[in-house]
């Protein structure tokens, strides 16, 4: 047997990312491979039994492996830990009792979120007394009875048949569950919200766990039925993991509770096809908040659209109820839990209201809104083609974030003129090693194909601190959001940035490729990036290409005139811009409803970039995801941005909304905006406008 004792020096400790790397490499050992913390041992095979363990930054484990190949599998685990479990430690050694340690980021960074924007709002705005206002988070309406979703208790009765009539139901309801989570899973991945779908890797992870089916397995054998074993380990387990007291690892606890409720469900034969039990009729639900699962498993029949007591535009479920089309409000305080059921009402998710027992011309004005914008979306998709431009001869550029090739063809096809945002990252990460020259450029050169000659702009690599990368090592950070990330992690590693330069000034002949740094606080950062580009162009004979920078810290946008006569062009990113201004997590659930784009503020600094981009003669686009709101992109196109850069699913609202309007109109709603002192009182003027 080999044994050995070590510090886990991530500065979360062994959290789910670090303790999904060390159970992944133990899975791959014939060896028994048991982790202890304090007086606990569990199996290291075993995500929720580590994750039990708690350990945090600085604690100490110790590792038994025992079998044919235990040498092995001690050195690999050694050096894996040593490593920083994927996500790099600050020297070798190094104790993390000396290591400042920071929360794990909550929620993971989301990509711009897919709003299509509705019809100006003109049902919900004039009724006080019956209207609840939240967050807009999806955009359409929804009118019908209220529906207040709670989990439907499930019945589990004791009745045995025997262990391996139980065992069979068993493995029966896993694998049903199994063939759910890969549908939802293939089901967001086709919407292009790669990111939500992760979270059914989890649950599968769960559903394959050892430790939890040899428990289920050990209470059958006590002639436990299926569902009841079931049930007993699962609770045991998520019950274990929320008395840790630590909110991630209760996200996690959540997570078990609601794969486990899934498999429960067909044991007990309550059904299929929902993990959420709705009347036969179309509803509008409300519930205190949705997971994941629950949105994304929502019947597109019965659902007319969800209002959340909590949660927040950019949180999962908002993301997914975008990708599906349905209407969605959140964040709309807890008193809506206390509406009856029944209730007729109307849902604007444009305007983040509710209206609970609307009168007679209320009901009539909202279904007049409803049948507008259900024309307006099918027209729109007939002219996605065509380009935006404002009754009065504007024209604004519509193109579309992206995050790798399949996205690119979807994005031309969908009518984007471009691609205003290629997120690079998403080739780094999910990866033991950086991707080569080669398959960046092979990458870069298809998305410039698949564009066919329309423009591209390539952000170069924006991680670090909240998006670590198992081959990048880096100190920990106490607030990563402020730390080394984007253009400053790459100044520090050069040749990460000279890599991806080269693959991207060779793919540029293919098409129109210009590349874009994001992060950008100092002239300092952009000069040094430059260099670096010109260098490498003189040294490929690459062609000219554009370069750009993102504003989305707050220095830059205030320094826009320096940067201005230097850069080809600026694009905001709102979603860091607003974080940074704001100095609010743009992940944190409880700021989500506080965290706006449309803050004056905000609305200040976009007005002062482009003012100094126009005065010397350069474009603006905008490509966080208030670009895509539909309360916003008047407003954008008032304060003179050229460029819209979005999700794809928007493209063709956005381009209908831009046609309807005339940049009179715009400019007159930009003052009104930048005259309101919260961002509040501009979305209320926005709603009324
Ligand atoms: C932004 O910050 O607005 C942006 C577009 O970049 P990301 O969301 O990838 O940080
Ligand atoms: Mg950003």
């Amino acid at each position: 047997m080999q044994t050995f004792e070590i510090i886990v020096q991530n500065r979360t400790g062994l959290h789910a990312r670090p303790a999904k790397e060390l159970v992944n490499l133990a899975k791959t050992f014939k060896s028994n491979i048991r982790i202890a913390h304090g007086a606990k041992q569990v199996n290291a095979k075993s995500l929720i039994s580590v994750l039990t363990l708690g350990v945090e930054s600085g604690g100490q484990v110790r590792i038994e492996v025992e079998g044919e190949d235990e040498e092995a599998a001690a050195l690999a685990l050694q050096a894996l830990i040593n490593a920083g479990l994927g996500e790099g430690v600050a020297e070798e050694g190094a104790t993390a009792a000396s290591a400042p340690a920071a929360p794990e980021k909550p929620v993971e960074k989301a990509p711009a979120p897919v709003v299509a924007p509705a019809t100006p709002p003109v049902a919900t705005g004039e009724l006080p007394q019956r209207l609840t206002r939240g967050i807009p988070a999806a955009p359409g309406f929804g009118i019908g009875p209220i529906f207040r979703l709670e989990r439907a208790k499930l019945t589990v009765d004791e009745t045995f048949t025997s262990a391996n009539q139980e065992r069979a139901l068993l493995q029966q309801a896993l694998e049903g569950a199994k063939a759910q989570l890969r549908q939802l899973h293939a089901q967001l991945l086709g919407q292009a919200v790669a990111s939500e779908a992760a979270i059914f890797e989890v649950h599968l992870e769960i559903l394959e766990d050892p430790d939890l089916l040899e428990a289920v397995y050990a209470n059958i054998d006590k002639q436990k039925n299926a569902a009841h074993a079931w049930q007993t380990a699962i609770e045991t387990r998520a019950k274990t993991m929320a008395a840790l007291n630590d909110p991630l690892l209760a996200a996690r606890a959540a997570d078990i509770h609601d794969v486990g409720y899934r498999v429960l469900r067909l044991l007990v034969g309550a059904g299929t096809q929902d993990a959420v039990q709705l009347p036969d009729h179309p509803v509008i639900v409300l519930a205190f908040d949705l997971s994941p699962s629950d949105t994304a498993s929502l019947d597109t029949k019965r659902v007319l659209g969800f209002c959340t007591a909590g949660g927040g535009p950019t949180a999962h479920s908002s993301i997914i109820a975008r990708a599906l089309g349905f209407p969605a409000v959140v964040s709309a305080g807890e008193s809506i839990m206390q509406i009856e059921n029944g209730m007729l009402a109307i849902l604007d998710g444009a305007a983040g209201t509710l209206v609970i027992d609307p009168d007679p011309e209320t009901l009539a004005r909202a279904r007049e809104a409803q049948q507008l914008y259900q024309a307006r979306r099918i027209a729109a998709q007939a002219a996605s083609a065509e380009p935006a431009i404002t009754r009065d001869g504007h024209r604004v550029e519509i193109v579309a974030n992206i995050g790798g090739v399949a996205d690119a063809r979807k994005a031309h096809a969908a009518g984007a003129e471009g691609v205003g945002l290629l997120r690079t990252e998403f080739l780094f990460l999910e990866r033991t090693s950086a991707p080569t020259e080669t398959e960046q450029f092979e990458v870069y050169r298809d998305i410039a194909v698949a564009l066919a000659g329309n423009p591209v702009i390539v952000r170069t690599l924006d991680i670090g601190g909240d998006k670590p990368v198992p081959y990048i090592t880096m100190l920990p950070e106490e607030n990563p959001f402020l730390g080394e990330r984007g253009i400053r992690l790459c100044l520090a590693r050069p040749e990460l940035l000279r890599q991806q330069v080269r693959a991207i000034l060779r793919a540029a002949p293919y098409g129109k490729l210009r590349i874009m740094f994001p992060m950008v606080a100092d002239l300092s950062e952009w000069r040094a990036a430059r260099a670096i580009v010109e260098e490498l162009r003189a040294e490929l004979y690459a062609p000219q290409i554009e370069l750009g920078i993102m504003i989305e810290v707050p220095s830059a946008a205030l320094l826009a005139n320096f940067f201005a006569a230097e850069v080809d062009f600026f694009s905001i990113g709102t979603n860091d811009l607003t974080q940074y201004t704001l100095a609010m997590d743009r992940g944190h659930p409880n700021l989500a409803g506080k965290s706006d784009g449309l803050h004056p503020a905000v609305l200040k600094l976009i007005q002062c970039t482009v003012e100094a981009a126009h005065a010397a003669g350069k474009w603006v686009g905008i490509c966080g995801e208030l670009g895509a709101d539909p309360q916003a992109v008047p407003i954008l196109i008032g304060l003179g941005v050229d460029e819209l850069s979005i999700s794809i699913p928007a493209i063709p609202m956005v381009k209908a909304q831009v046609r309807d309007l005339t940049l009179e109109e715009a400019r007159r709603r930009a003052q009104d905006a930048l005259a309101c002192a919260t961002a509040p009182e501009v979305r209320r003027k926005a709603a009324n406008a």
